[in-house]
């Protein structure tokens, strides 16, 4: 969203170069919205999605917690003021000398998909609180994060019961229900698998507490999608659906959500040409690209929305790609991105949507071009 902050400060500071520019009271509005939508369930930011200091230090002071996929994320969520306690390792994927190095900062809550993964917590963050994340299919999101991360239901009782045993806090269950999720009812499967395990572990004793929903929750791009609101109420038909009037203490982990929609990338067009005569579509080329920041156009999968200085001409769809000289810098090629016939070398091009996953997904030297700048307003 082109805030009116963000108008004026391109306008006024004129940045050279490619950059991101977020404005903090769209952020805010958003933290309010997640907090309106489910009341009950704790806050655990993604770091990952934007862990620029101004925004980790405003969701810290409005009483966000922190999920953190390594121990330099860990540091970052330290850095912007907040306690261990608030702090979640939420990466199932970990070293075990990071493990330790995040037990000695005082992380005391840890994802686990595995019992090789339990076993390195027992070791390295005795006493630990474990929660395990199950598999979920990813249908409706349009960043699917399935297959790589979880395990059945069944196999979670197992993790879990090993993680009791090793003399860990067998807690909960998490799971991520795919990234840009624009189905409201995608929770309710995991949430069910999730009862599954909570009754599984009872039976041998043992009594779970927590649900890790995570994130999921989208931004808008060129689509509508349903609000926080919407998802909140979703959320809690399925928990009472599943878990009557026991409710569990549940945890929700929104990034894109929360960031997302915050963010426009300040971008030039470069060169605007034809590969030959008889070609459909003109190639766009714009100073970012996938290496720039603007990975997520893999597969074309995720469409930002872009405003042109020449919107209300005729369009045409044109083949948009970045400055790099590599071919898979092509960001929208199966489907042309519609742009104005008029557009021309030098134009400046605003991309919405790009508060998350950008900055960080950008190379540092790739061609030699800076990584992106980020200016948080
Ligand atoms: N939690 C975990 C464990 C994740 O891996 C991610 C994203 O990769 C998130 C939360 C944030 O997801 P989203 O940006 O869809 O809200």
């Amino acid at each position: 969203m082109v805030t009116q902050r963000i108008t004026d400060f391109l306008a006024t500071r004129r940045p050279d170069g490619p950059c991101l520019v977020v404005d903090l009271d769209v952020v805010e509005e958003n933290f309010r919205a997640f907090r309106r939508a489910l009341p009950d369930s704790a806050i655990f930011y993604a770091v990952k999605a934007n862990p620029a200091p101004e925004i980790l230090k405003l969701l810290a002071s409005l009483g966000s917690n922190f999920d953190c996929a390594s121990v330099a994320e860990v540091e970052m969520a330290l850095n912007a003021g907040v306690t261990p306690a608030r702090i979640s390792y939420g990466n199932t994927i970990k070293k075990e000398r990071d493990v330790a190095k995040a037990h000695a900062l005082g992380v005391s809550l840890y994802a686990v998909d595995c019992v090789e993964e339990v076993e390195k917590i027992a070791r390295s963050a005795p006493g630990a609180r474990v929660f395990c994340r199950v598999l979920t299919n990813g249908e409706g999101a349009e960043w699917p994060l399935s297959r790589k991360f979880g395990c059945v239901p069944a196999m979670a009782v197992d993790v879990l019961s090993e993680a009791n045993r090793l003399g860990l806090k067998a807690t909960g269950v998490s799971f991520h229900v795919g990234s840009q999720q624009t189905d409201t009812n995608a929770w309710d499967a995991a949430i069910a698998d999730a009862k599954f395990v909570f009754d599984a572990l009872a039976e041998k004793g043992i009594v779970l507490t927590l649900v890790n929903m995570g994130g999921g929750f989208p931004t808008r791009y060129l689509k509508d999608v349903p609000a926080s609101s919407a998802y909140g109420q979703a959320i809690f038909n399925s928990l009472t659906k599943h878990f009557g009037n026991q409710l569990p203490e549940t945890i929700i982990e929104p990034g894109r959500g929360m960031v997302g929609d915050a963010g426009v990338i300040k971008t030039e067009v470069v060169l605007v040409s034809k590969k030959s005569k008889a070609d459909e579509n003109r190639w766009v080329f714009l100073d970012i690209g996938k290496f720039g920041g603007l990975a997520e156009t893999m597969d074309e999968a995720i469409r930002y929305p872009i405003v042109t200085p020449r919107d209300g001409d005729e369009m045409e769809p044109c083949v948009l790609a970045g400055p790099t000289c590599d071919s898979a810098d092509v960001m929208y090629e199966k489907t042309p991105y519609p742009l104005p016939v008029s557009l021309t070398v030098g134009d400046e091009l605003l991309i919405e949507g790009t508060g998350a996953y950008t900055t960080t997904y950008a190379s540092v030297a790739f061609n030699g071009f800076e990584p992106l700048k980020s200016y948080v307003i």
